[in-house]
């Protein structure tokens, strides 16, 4: 029901209400002003009705008694209270009467239509009736003689009471009725006026309601009222106002916004887009504002694959209204893809749809694979710093190794075993170049392979030619070095090793599929220089080494070994044979006149002399001699095993034999060289090294003594007796030293 039904429904109850209770309290005070008229008459008739009976003391008879002065009396009353009155006797006579002009003394009362006067007159009840002629309300009250006898009644007419009563009553009604017909008039009045304003009122407020429900932001209720529609309107401007300010700001962030924010109805047609979301289709916000979303928006999987029927963010949306979100593939109008993040909202408006945002990931995707690209460089550089690290250790091992080799043949038997785990399993040699430098020689192999000859000229490989690194194989058009042996598919590499300046030498090595594997070198490369590096080094210092030992022990002179170093062994080859109880033979001889000999032809020519003595010497030396330059033109010879007279003949045979020397100095002949010879041995001469070389020492001084050029062999401990040796011929002494 409509307020303004409910005002005026309201209204008029209320007046109505008003008019019932007034009416029912009239009609109460009616009947109760009705019982009162007739108590009060029963009362005034009864008190009547002793009197007519009551009899003075002074014996007079009672008024029922006196006619003329019951009339008197009644015409009293009468006058009093303007009441008409009749008495009748038992026999419902009328005894007397007061201005009534239809009754008659002496006259049966017959005006009570029911006759209630004769049963007031038998049961003593009163009774009330109306004269059916006069149509007045008369009461019939019993007349008691002595409380007991009724001998007549008394009739009073109460209408006056009554009448007076019922007059009050109508007045009161008619009043009421008119208050509650001005009340009701009143109250329509008001809510007539109420209602024209409440209902203006509403109408602003309904107006505005309803420009508002359709997006009219600028509606506002104009009005001059200084009741609550007024306030009510000032609210209402008040609010349309922040709502226009908080449109205008989510406008604003709407259209400023990076991300793409599209509208979609429930039928998935595109209600709004913002230019971020047109500038991710590449179309204007114009054109696809209307569309079905799938026709502006073509969407892809992460990968730019299609999705499977339903399965896109949005569809997913739609079809459950629920949220939903994803990594997508934007294809924009010119086909170009954006990686992007679509999130669907459902809108909670009873017509459903949602709002879908687009969150362009491309700048997030470029930074991540740059990151990836960096994590990936990392790690690439993290692998080869762990290789590097991984061959430096191993670089530092193998050059450890080879610096604790001693002799080329421990150095290269190191190179064999280590470098098939070095060089991943591949085949290789190792070849130094001789001396001469006219051979290449190899002294290392490792691996199944052999792809190199043993032996070959320097200019045989290329990589000696050049003095750098040399490759070749299927696919190249390098020349094979021909010290190569041939396969099609080997491809090799040769490698100087050089070290201070100097080429020793090659690494070589070999893979014999190079053409099923073109990495194969490229993944050896850095352990490879690492190795030749550091072989060429330790080959450098080995040869170093040898020298300076060499040099140490050798006269450079002569090539023969020096007084030192002979000390050093013959007192070891001393205890050699004493433990195995052999002898052991010591020679020394010295030049004859050799300072005039310097003199004579210069110290070159000296020189000379010198190497070839010490050659001679050599010459008819055995493996286990050793042979040395004493001093200046003085050379020793020690001969483990043989026995003093063994010394004493090869003496003789090198006597012999350098006296034999034609010796030639830049084209002029030196004459004849000889020498002198002493001999001593163990055990003949003693135990000790010092022992032996004093009596061999004198020995040949004695022989320079007696003469020069001859042997002398020493004297025994016995002062002047030397031990009878029979010297033998020289080709035959010569040919004993050397068997
Ligand atoms: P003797 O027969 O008594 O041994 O006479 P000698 O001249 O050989 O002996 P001496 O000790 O008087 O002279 C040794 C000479 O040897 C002196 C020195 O000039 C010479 N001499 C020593 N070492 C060398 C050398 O390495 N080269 C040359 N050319 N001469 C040397
Ligand atoms: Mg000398
Ligand atoms: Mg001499």
């Amino acid at each position: 029901m409509r307020i303004r039904s409910l005002i005026i429904l309201s209204m008029v109850g209320a007046a109505a209400l008003i008019g019932t209770v007034g009416g029912v309290a009239v009609f109460t005070q009616m009947a109760a002003t009705k019982y009162l008229g007739l108590t009060e008459a029963t009362n005034v008739a009864r008190e009547l009705a002793d009197t007519i009976v009551f009899k003075p003391s002074d014996g007079m008879p009672s008024l029922l008694e006196r006619p003329e002065a019951l009339n008197q009396f009644l015409e009293l009353q009468h006058g009093r209270s303007q009441r008409d009155f009749v008495v009748v006797d038992r026999n419902k006579v009328i005894v007397a009467h007061a201005a009534d002009e239809e009754h008659k003394a002496g006259d049966k009362f017959e005006h009570d239509p029911g006759n209630e006067v004769g049963q007031t007159l038998e049961d003593g009840i009163p009774r009330k009736f109306v004269d059916p002629e006069e149509v007045n309300a008369i009461l019939a009250v019993p007349i008691e003689q002595g409380g007991k006898t009724i001998v007549g009644a008394v009739l009073l007419e109460y209408d006056a009471v009554l009448n007076a009563a019922e007059q009050r009553t109508n007045s009161m009604l008619w009043l009421i009725g008119l208050s509650a017909v001005a009340a009701m008039l009143v109250a329509a009045l008001f809510a007539w006026v109420l209602l024209s304003r409440f209902g203006s009122g509403l109408r602003d407020m309904m107006r505005g309601m309803q420009a508002l429900a359709q997006g009219n932001q600028m509606m506002r209720i104009s009005h001059g009222r200084k009741d609550e529609f007024g306030q009510l309107a000032d609210g209402f401007n008040t609010m349309a106002d922040q709502l226009a300010s908080a449109r205008a700001h989510i406008e604003d962030i709407v259209e400023t916004v990076a991300e793409g924010i599209a509208v979609l109805d429930a039928h998935g047609r595109i209600a709004s887009a913002n230019p971020a979301a047109a500038t991710m289709v590449g179309r204007r916000a114009d054109k696809i504002v209307g569309l079905q979303w799938d026709a502006a928006l073509k969407l892809h999987d992460a990968r730019g694959g299609d999705f499977a029927g339903g399965t896109s963010p949005v569809e997913m949306a739609l079809a459950t209204g629920r949220q939903h979100q994803g990594e997508v593939r934007l294809t924009r109008s010119d086909g170009s893809q954006v990686p992007v993040i679509a999130s669907c909202s459902p809108l909670s408006r009873s017509e459903g749809g949602l709002v879908l945002t687009l969150n362009d990931i491309s700048e997030l995707r470029r930074a991540e694979g740059v990151v990836n690209e960096r994590a990936d460089q990392l790690a690439v550089l993290n692998r080869e710093l762990h290789e590097k690290s991984e061959t430096t250790t191993r670089l530092v091992k193998l050059g450890e190794l080879l610096q604790a080799c001693v002799t080329f043949p421990e150095a290269f038997s190191v190179v064999g075993t280590a470098m098939t785990e070095f060089l991943g399993g591949l085949s290789g040699s190792v070849h130094l170049t001789s001396a001469s430098r006219n051979l290449v020689e190899e002294m290392a192999h490792w691996g199944d392979v052999r792809s190199s000859v043993n032996q070959f000229a320097p200019e045989d490989c290329w990589a000696l030619r050049r003095g750098q690194e040399h490759v070749a194989g299927p696919g190249m058009l390098t020349p094979r070095c021909a010290h190569i042996t041939e396969n099609g598919k080997k491809g090799y590499v040769c490698m100087p090793l050089a070290a201070q300046g100097e080429t020793l030498g090659i690494l070589h090595l070999c893979e014999p599929n190079a053409a099923e594997k073109p990495q194969w070198l490229a993944e050896r490369q850095q352990i490879l220089r690492g190795v030749v590096d550091t072989l060429a080094l330790a080959l450098a210092n080995l040869r170093l080494r040898e020298t300076l030992r060499q040099q140490s022990i050798r006269d450079p002179n002569t090539g023969l070994f020096n007084r030192r170093y002979l000390e050093e062994t013959s007192s070891r080859e001393l205890r050699r044979m004493e433990r195995s109880a052999q002898p052991l033979a010591i020679i020394m001889l010295d030049v004859d006149h050799f300072k005039q000999f310097n003199d004579t032809f210069g110290h070159e020519a000296g020189d000379l002399v010198l190497k070839q003595v010490a050659a001679t010497l050599i010459e008819h030396a055995r493996d286990s001699d050793v042979v040395s330059r004493y001093g200046g033109e003085e050379f020793a010879l020690v001969m483990p095993g043989a026995s003093l007279e063994e010394g004493a003949q090869r003496a003789e045979t090198l006597r012999q034999a350098i006296k034999q020397l034609h010796l030639a100095h830049r084209g002029r002949t030196l004459g004849t060289v000889t020498a002198s010879f002493g001999v001593a041995a163990y055990p003949e001469h003693g135990a000790g090294w010092a022992e032996l070389t004093n009596a061999a020492d004198h020995a040949q001084y004695d022989a320079k003594a007696e003469g020069r050029d001859r042997v002398v062999v020493a004297r025994n401990n016995v002062p002047g007796e030397r031990p009878a040796i029979q010297l033998v011929p020289p080709a035959k002494a010569g040919a004993e030293a050397k068997g």
